[in-house]
């Protein structure tokens, strides 16, 4: 069984997915962490996005690994565990860069649906539902407003303890909607046949509590 998430940015995309995961004992798959994996790799290099000849050779040599400790997620690139490295801010927008350029799409599309055959998986995206497995059995989209995805983002790192400034973050995530939205290939959009949620006013236990009305 295959059961797509999508959605822009800060929707609770991966909170469902883990909570789904959880509660079905199937395996998630943050696909946003692969394409954030090449992102820290070409952000390391210090070549730029656009120098596609570089990016390739860098995607080529890239030895990317998904590993599960205690349930959770882990990503390696290289050998390193970079999970933690992957949420750094700056890695968001090189991730939503290197993510609109084709050959890396094709490479991580790949790893995608290789993971996901060969056990039941949820995976969270933004081109599940369309492009990686368009005939999932379920396929959710879930949006907020951008002020609220803003304001769920900003509590979360004042909760972690981090300095935050909501203005600033918004900005970040309206790009990053943009550009996800924008790109040739494979653009953030919902798939016709996708249950659409409107998370706007809704805490993550309503979220979940409605998709698992849905997935019995
Ligand atoms: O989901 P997350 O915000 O971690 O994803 C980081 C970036 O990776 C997104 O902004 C998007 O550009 C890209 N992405 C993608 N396709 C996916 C998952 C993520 O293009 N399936």
């Amino acid at each position: 069984m295959v059961i797509a998430i999508d959605g822009p940015a800060g929707a609770g995309k991966s909170t469902v997915a883990k909570f789904l995961a959880k509660k079905l004992n199937i395996v998630y798959l943050d696909t946003g962490a692969m394409y954030r994996a090449i992102g820290l790799k070409v952000y390391n290099d210090g070549c730029g996005v656009d120098d596609h000849e570089r990016v390739k050779e860098l995607l080529d040599s890239a030895d990317i690994e998904i590993k599960y400790v205690d349930g959770a997620q882990t990503v390696w690139l290289d050998g390193k565990d970079v999970s933690k490295d992957i949420r750094l801010n700056h890695i968001s927008k090189m991730a939503s860069d290197v993510s609109a350029i084709p050959f890396v799409r094709v490479k991580l599309v790949d790893m995608q649906r290789k993971i996901a055959s060969k056990q039941s998986t949820v995976l969270d995206g933004r081109d599940i539902g369309t492009v990686v497995f368009p005939n999932a059995e379920y396929k959710f989209f879930l949006t907020a407003t951008v002020e609220e995805r803003a304001n769920r983002r900003y509590k979360e790192l004042l909760e972690k303890g981090q300095s935050a400034d909501f203005e600033s973050i918004k900005k970040e995530i309206e790009q990053r909607d943009y550009n996800d939205s924008h790109r040739a290939t494979s653009p953030l959009k919902k798939a016709d046949d996708a249950i659409e949620i409107d998370t706007t006013g809704m805490n993550i236990e309503q979220v979940c509590a409605k998709i698992s009305e849905i997935v019995k």
